[in-house]
C-alpha cells in the first residue's frame, strides 16, 4: 500500500532502487534482516487492522490527492522515542495528533538499522531494508510537511536553521511527490517566462513586466531547490545566443541585398532578455539561494517585476508573506503563485464549480492591494493564479470610484477585519488549508 492514501503523493516503495545483494550475508546481516522482517510483520498487520478502522474515513474523502486537515487546530507531531523507532511500530494516528499550541517538536529521532538521517548506499540495503527505509522517509516527509504548515515563518527559519538535514529529507520526498503529478507548477512558471518574455516586448501588453530599463527582476519566494533560478537562467543564455546569430545572419543577408529587406529582426520578440532571479529559502541548499524568511527578504521596495510563490504559502502567516511581495513589486509588477487545490476552502464544498476554487483567498489578496488578473484551474492538482499591483494613478482612481459608491468605508473596515481575525486565528487555519498528509 501507498504511504499515503492520496492518489498522487505517494512515495512508493518501487521508487527506491533495488540493488542486489549477491554476496553471502554476514551473521550480522542476518540478525538486522529478522529485526526488520519482525518489524515489517508488524507493522503490516497494524495497517491492516488501520486499514479497517480507516474504511469510513477513507469514503469520506474521496480519493482526494492531498489532504488537508480536517480541522483547523494545530498539528504536534510526537516524535517517537529510540524504543519505539527500534521497534519500528506505529501507534495508531502517530502522524495526525492534534496539537494544542504552536509547537515545534524536534524531529523524530530514527534510529534503525538505517538512520533516515545518514542513510545507508541503497544499494548495500536488502529489499526488505529499503522498504522499511521508504517508510521512515516517508514518516519522517509528513512530520516535516506537517511542521511548515502548521507553525509560523519564523518558527520555520528558526526549526530549519537549528536542524538543517530536515529540509533535505523534506526536499526528497518532495521530490518523489512532484514526479508523480502530471505537472509540476514550477515548470508551468517557467514555460511563461519563456513565452510570454521570448515573444513579446517587455511591458509590452502579453510580454513580461520589467523595470523601465526593461529589465525583469524575479524574486522566487519559497524556492525550494532553485529549479526556477536554474531553468530560467539557461532560457536567457539560450535565447540571446539564438537572437545574436539572428542578427548576425541578417546583418550578412543585408550585405547582399542592394535596398532588400530592412527589417533587422524576423520575430517579434526582443532583442535580448535581461531577466535577474532572486531565489529564497530556509535553507541556502546551493549558490542560488539565499536564506531568509519570505515575510522579510533582504531587497528594496519596488525592486521586483514578478514574485512568485510556487506552492511555498506555508506558514501560518502567510498574509505576511503577500504583503512582502507587494513591497517588493514595482508598480505594475506581477505576483504569481500556485497553491495545491485541495488547502482552498471552497474545494471540500462538493456543491461548488471549479471555476469558483480560491474566491476568498483572492479577495483577501484584494484587501492587501493586488489586482486579480486571472485564476487558473485548470490543473487537477494546483490551482495558478495572476495578480499584479496597480500603479499609483490607477489607485487613486479605485478609490475615487469607491468613494463615489459610498463603498470606499466598507472595504477599509472589512481591510480592519481581516487583520483583526488574523491576530486571535491566522490564516494559515482557516483561509488556506495545511496539507497533512494521512498516516498511510
Ligand atoms: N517552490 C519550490 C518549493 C516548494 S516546497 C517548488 O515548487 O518546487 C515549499 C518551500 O517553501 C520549501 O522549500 C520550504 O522550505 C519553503 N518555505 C516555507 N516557509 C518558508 C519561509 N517562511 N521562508 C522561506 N522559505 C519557506
Amino acid at each position: 500500500m501507498a504511504l499515503f492514501q492520496v492518489e498522487g503523493w505517494n512515495l512508493k516503495e518501487e521508487r527506491v532502487a533495488i540493488g542486489g545483494i549477491t554476496k553471502k550475508k554476514s551473521k550480522r546481516e542476518k540478525k538486522r534482516d529478522k529485526k526488520l522482517a519482525q518489524a515489517a510483520q508488524a507493522e503490516e498487520q497494524d495497517q491492516i487492522d488501520d486499514e479497517v478502522e480507516d474504511e469510513d474515513e477513507d469514503e469520506e474523502d474521496d480519493d482526494e490527492e492531498v489532504k488537508p486537515a480536517k480541522t483547523t487546530e494545530k498539528i504536534e507531531a510526537k516524535p517517537k522515542s529510540n524504543e519505539e523507532t527500534k521497534k519500528i511500530k506505529k501507534r495508531k494516528h502517530e502522524d495526525v495528533e492534534q496539537p494544542k499550541t504552536e509547537k515545534i517538536t524536534k524531529a523524530p529521532v530514527v534510529q534503525v538499522a538505517a538512520p533516515v538521517s545518514a542513510p545507508l548506499p541503497v544499494q548495500k540495503l536488502s529489499p526488505l531494508q529499503q522498504k522499511m527505509m521508504a517508510k521512515l522517509s516517508g514518516s519522517r516527509f509528513r512530520w516535516i510537511n506537517e511542521q511548515l504548515y502548521t507553525i509560523s515563518s519564523e518558527s520555520a527559519l528558526e526549526l530549519i536553521k537549528n536542524q538543517p538535514v530536515l529540509f533535505d529529507e523534506y526536499h526528497q520526498g518532495f521530490r518523489s511527490q512532484v514526479e508523480s503529478w502530471p505537472e509540476n507548477p514550477v515548470d508551468v512558471f517557467v514555460d511563461q517566462i519563456k513565452l510570454r518574455g521570448g515573444n513579446k516586448q517587455v511591458n509590452a501588453p502579453g510580454g513580461l513586466p520589467g523595470l523601465p530599463n526593461k529589465k525583469i527582476v524575479i524574486a522566487d519566494m519559497g524556492c525550494g531547490e532553485a529549479q526556477l533560478s536554474l531553468d530560467v537562467s539557461n532560457f536567457v543564455k539560450q535565447y540571446n545566443a539564438s537572437q545574436q546569430e539572428k542578427n548576425n545572419n541578417n546583418n550578412q543577408k543585408k550585405k547582399f541585398q542592394k535596398g532588400g529587406n530592412n527589417r533587422r529582426f524576423p520575430t517579434g520578440g526582443p532583442r535580448s532578455l535581461d531577466i535577474e532571479v532572486h531565489s529564497f529559502d530556509l535553507k541556502k541548499h546551493n549558490d542560488r539561494i539565499t536564506v531568509a524568511d519570505i515575510k522579510n527578504v533582504p531587497l528594496p521596495d519596488n525592486s521586483c517585476t514578478v514574485v512568485i510563490f510556487c506552492l511555498a504559502l506555508m506558514g501560518t502567516n502567510f498574509l505576511d508573506f503577500v504583503k512582502e511581495a507587494y513591497r517588493l513589486l514595482a508598480p505594475r509588477g506581477e505576483l504569481w503563485i500556485a497553491e495545491i487545490k485541495s488547502r482552498f476552502t471552497e474545494s471540500g464544498e462538493k456543491t461548488k464549480k471549479q471555476e469558483d476554487i480560491g474566491k476568498e483567498f483572492v479577495e483577501a489578496l484584494k484587501l492587501n492591494g493586488f489586482f486579480h488578473k486571472n485564476t487558473d484551474n485548470s490543473n487537477k492538482m494546483f490551482t495558478r493564479f495572476e495578480f499584479f499591483k496597480p500603479a499609483q494613478d490607477i489607485i487613486n482612481e479605485r478609490k475615487a470610484k469607491l468613494e463615489r459608491r459610498q463603498k470606499f468605508v466598507e472595504q477599509e473596515s472589512e481591510k480592519e477585519e481581516l487583520e483583526t481575525k488574523r491576530q486571535t486565528n491566522p490564516e494559515g487555519k482557516w483561509l488556506l488549508k495545511p496539507c497533512i498528509y494521512k498516516r498511510r
